[in-house]
């Protein structure tokens, strides 16, 4: 059976938070034997800049785990990227995944990238030994006019040189399916993985679903009604609901799965056990189904 990768992705702690959060969810999520983990990158006047490298570097190093570092280009200069790929070759990252990055109230974009294809063409040129990832959007992205539209602009950043594409989060498979067909049809060849975030909460999910322009399908739906006051039964249902999804992609042939963690280790691992039991690929020999993993959920 065609085995689909599975990757991970993980945020810096808030300045404000103990920095041994971050060795929470590494330990939480290290024996899962993911193909990466990928480290967002927070572009803000107050981001912390350094950051993304020095997780990434700690994944790296400690964990034994390749690592793959988002980096964003609207507040950039090309010095300030140049300082970036310099710390995260420092970090032994393998890949960068290059984003424009959302615009942000009160902020001036720095002037030299304006989409992220010029980020990509930029590393690719500075380091061609890199690989350059690339985000993708199977409902569309929410300033496009069309899918249609927003995959055009997608093959300028294949053209570019991205050779990996990670897809926002949606939560209905038949969007994923459909934008998979009509990337191939434009000539968009590169692996796809397919971004599944887990519903943890009901008013979260929602404005996650209206910044992104997601879709919450009708069967989604009735699950944040029923469970929206049962905070510990809908993240139970939210596991079942990440383990159907991932379930039917990977009958459907995908070419992988990358995992929204939010930096919550317990969820992570219930859903991957299921998805390991699902492959039969299962380490730890243990036969639970979903609805078992998932009884204990926190
Ligand atoms: P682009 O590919 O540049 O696209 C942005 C918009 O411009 C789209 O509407 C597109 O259709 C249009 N466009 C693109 N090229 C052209 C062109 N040549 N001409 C005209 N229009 C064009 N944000 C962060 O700040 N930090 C992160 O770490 C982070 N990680 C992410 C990881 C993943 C997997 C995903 C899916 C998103 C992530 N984001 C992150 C959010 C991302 O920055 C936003 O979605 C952002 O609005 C778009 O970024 P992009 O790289 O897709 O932009």
């Amino acid at each position: 059976m065609h085995t689909p990768m599975f990757s991970l992705e993980v945020f810096p702690p808030k300045r404000n938070a103990p920095v041994g959060t971050i060795y929470d969810t590494l330990d939480g999520i290290e024996d899962l034997g993911p193909d990466f983990i990928s480290v967002t990158y927070g572009h803000g006047t107050h981001s912390d800049r350094t950051a993304t490298a020095r997780i990434a570097n700690t994944i790296v190093n400690e964990y034994g785990i390749p690592a793959v570092a988002h980096l964003t280009a609207l507040y950039s200069s090309r010095k300030q990227i140049d300082e970036a790929l310099d710390m995260f070759e420092q970090a032994g990252v393998t890949a960068v995944l290059a984003l424009r990055g959302d615009y942000l109230d009160g902020e001036t974009p720095v002037g030299e990238f304006t989409y992220a294809s010029d980020l990509v063409a930029y590393i690719r040129s500075r380091r061609p030994d890199l690989k350059v990832f690339a985000a993708c959007y199977p409902e569309g992205h929410y300033q496009a006019g069309s899918l249609d539209e927003d995959i055009e602009h997608l093959k300028i950043k294949i053209d570019a040189g991205a050779t990996h594409l990670i897809t926002q989060l949606f939560y209905d498979n038949d969007d994923f399916y459909r934008f998979r067909d009509k990337a191939s049809a434009a000539g968009i060849n590169v692996p796809i993985e397919a971004g599944i975030m887990p519903v943890r909460g009901a008013k979260s999910t929602r404005r996650m679903a209206e910044r992104n322009a997601s879709r919450i399908p009708e069967h989604l739906n009735v699950l944040l009604e029923r469970w929206q006051d049962d905070i510990q039964s809908l993240r139970t249902a939210g596991i079942l609901y990440a383990c159907e999804q991932i379930a039917d992609l990977v009958a459907h042939g995908v070419d992988g799965v990358h995992l929204y963690t939010m930096n919550h280790p317990a969820t992570t691992r219930r859903i991957w056990r299921n998805v390991e039991t699902l492959l039969g690929t299962d380490s730890a020999g243990s036969s639970a189904g979903a609805a078992d993993a998932a009884a204990d959920a926190t």
